[in-house]
C-alpha cells in the first residue's frame, strides 16, 4: 500500500516545497519595483498540519508577521483535533455534556452548521468518527469493512451538535460523536491573518495555508497578484493555470492533498457523509474564490463532496462566489464569474463550457 501524506512533510523538505508555492502560486513577486521601496518581509513555517508562508509589504514586517503567526498558533491550539488541551478535543471526549468554548470556536463551529445546512449535509463538522476509521493522511491508512463504515456514520450528524449562544457550549448529542474543523479552521485563519495586516494598515501583502491563498491588495507596483491553480497530477508548485486577483481568498480542495492507493484505487481525504467514502465524484480538484477564506474553504470541501453539477448550481445561488473545477478529464469547469479570466497555462487541460475561447 503507497501512503501520501504531502502535507505532512516537515523539516527541510517542508522548507524547499515552500519556496516553490511561493514562487509558482504567487509568481511575479520577485523582481518588481516596489511602491515606495516599502520594507517587506516573508516566513514559513509548518502550521495547523500544513506549510504557512506569508508575505507582508509595510512598516515593521517582521513585527505584523510575528504578530499573524502567533494568531494562527493560536487557532490551531484551540481547534486542533488531536491537541489535548483543545477545545474540540474537550468537546470530543465529553459526549452529553456542555463544554464551554472561547468564541473562536463557536464561531467556526457556527459556520460549519451553517455550511452543512446549505449543503444538506455534504459538508459535515461532525465527520470525525469517518476521518479516523479511514486515518487518511495518518500511518493508519486503510479501508474499512463496510460494516465499520455504517457504524460510524451513524455519528456523523451535524444535526447533533447542540449549540448555546449565551453560554457559548457545545454538546455532541449522541456517544462516539467527534468534531473536526480542518475543513474549515484554516480558512478562518487566513481571515484571522488578514485583520492583523489590517490592524498594521498593511495594503499589500499575502498568506498561504497549504492551498488556503488569501491576497491583500495587489502588488505594491499597483498590478494584481498573479495566482497559480496547482496541476493536481504534478509535484506541488506546478501551475497548470492562473489568473489575476486583488483583496481575494482562493482555496482548492484536491483528491491529491492527502491519500493512499490500494489495489489501484485512490482513497482521498474528502468524505462524503451520505456514503462514508472518499467522495466519488470525478473531480481532481476545486477552487473557490470569494472575499473570504472562511466561506471559500467551507465551500471548496463542499462542492468537492458535491460535484461539477451541484457545485455549480450552489455556487451560482450564492453573491460574489467563484469556482473552478477540474475533473479526470482534464477538462477546466467555471462558474459564469470566472469565464474569460482563466488563463490555461498547461495544453493537457480544456476549459469547457465557454461561450467562447477567449483567454486573457
Ligand atoms: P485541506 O484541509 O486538505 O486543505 P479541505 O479544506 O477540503 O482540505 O478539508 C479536508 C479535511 O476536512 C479532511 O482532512 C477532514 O478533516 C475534513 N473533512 C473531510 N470530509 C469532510 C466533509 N464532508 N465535511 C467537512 N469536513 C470534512
Ligand atoms: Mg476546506
Amino acid at each position: 500500500m503507497k501512503l501520501y501524506m504531502q502535507k505532512r512533510c516537515c523539516g527541510i523538505i517542508a522548507v524547499i516545497c515552500l519556496v516553490l508555492i511561493v514562487v509558482f502560486v504567487l509568481n511575479g513577486c520577485q523582481g518588481q519595483k516596489e511602491k515606495n521601496d516599502l520594507p517587506a518581509a516573508s516566513k514559513s513555517s509548518f502550521l495547523m498540519d500544513t506549510i504557512v508562508s506569508m508575505k507582508v509589504y509595510g512598516e515593521k514586517p517582521d513585527k505584523v508577521i510575528e504578530e499573524a503567526f502567533q494568531r494562527m498558533r493560536e487557532i490551531e491550539n484551540e481547534m486542533s483535533v488531536t491537541l489535548k488541551s483543545s477545545y474540540i478535543y474537550k468537546i470530543n471526549s465529553n459526549p452529553g455534556e456542555p463544554v464551554k468554548v472561547d468564541s473562536d470556536t463557536f464561531r467556526v463551529i457556527r459556520k460549519a452548521i451553517t455550511y452543512a445546512e446549505i449543503t444538506d449535509g455534504n459538508f459535515d463538522p461532525s465527520i470525525r468518527p469517518l476521518v479516523s476509521l479511514w486515518g487518511i493522511g495518518t500511518e493508519n491508512a486503510r479501508v474499512p469493512a463496510r460494516s465499520e463504515i455504517e457504524e460510524a456514520k451513524r455519528l456523523v450528524n451535524y444535526k447533533l451538535i447542540k449549540l448555546d449562544e449565551e453560554e457559548k457550549t457545545v454538546v455532541l448529542q449522541k456517544p462516539g460523536m467527534g468534531i473536526d474543523l480542518g475543513a474549515i479552521a484554516k480558512g478562518y485563519a487566513a481571515d484571522e491573518v488578514r485583520r492583523i495586516f489590517k490592524k498594521h494598515r498593511v495594503e499589500h501583502a499575502f498568506v498561504n495555508l497549504g492551498g488556503n491563498v488569501l491576497v491583500v491588495g495587489g502588488k505594491p507596483d499597483g498590478s494584481p497578484w498573479v495566482v497559480g491553480i496547482q496541476d493536481p497530477r504534478r509535484e506541488r508548485g506546478s501551475v497548470m493555470a492562473s489568473f489575476k486577483v486583488k483583496d481575494k481568498a482562493i482555496v482548492t480542495s484536491g483528491n491529491y492533498e492527502r491519500y493512499f492507493e490500494k489495489d489501484g484505487v485512490v482513497y482521498h481525504h474528502i468524505i462524503d457523509p451520505k456514503t462514508g467514502s472518499p467522495a466519488r465524484t470525478n473531480l481532481l480538484s476545486a477552487t473557490i474564490i470569494c472575499d473570504d477564506s472562511f466561506d471559500a474553504d467551507a465551500l471548496s470541501t463542499s462542492v468537492f463532496v458535491m460535484g461539477v453539477d451541484r457545485g455549480l448550481e450552489l455556487v451560482e445561488s450564492l453573491n460574489g462566489v467563484e469556482v473552478m473545477f477540474i475533473n479526470k478529464d482534464l477538462e477546466i469547469i467555471l462558474s459564469e464569474g470566472l469565464k474569460n479570466k482563466i488563463k490555461v497555462l498547461n495544453q493537457d487541460f480544456k476549459l469547457v463550457g465557454n461561450d467562447n475561447d477567449e483567454q486573457i
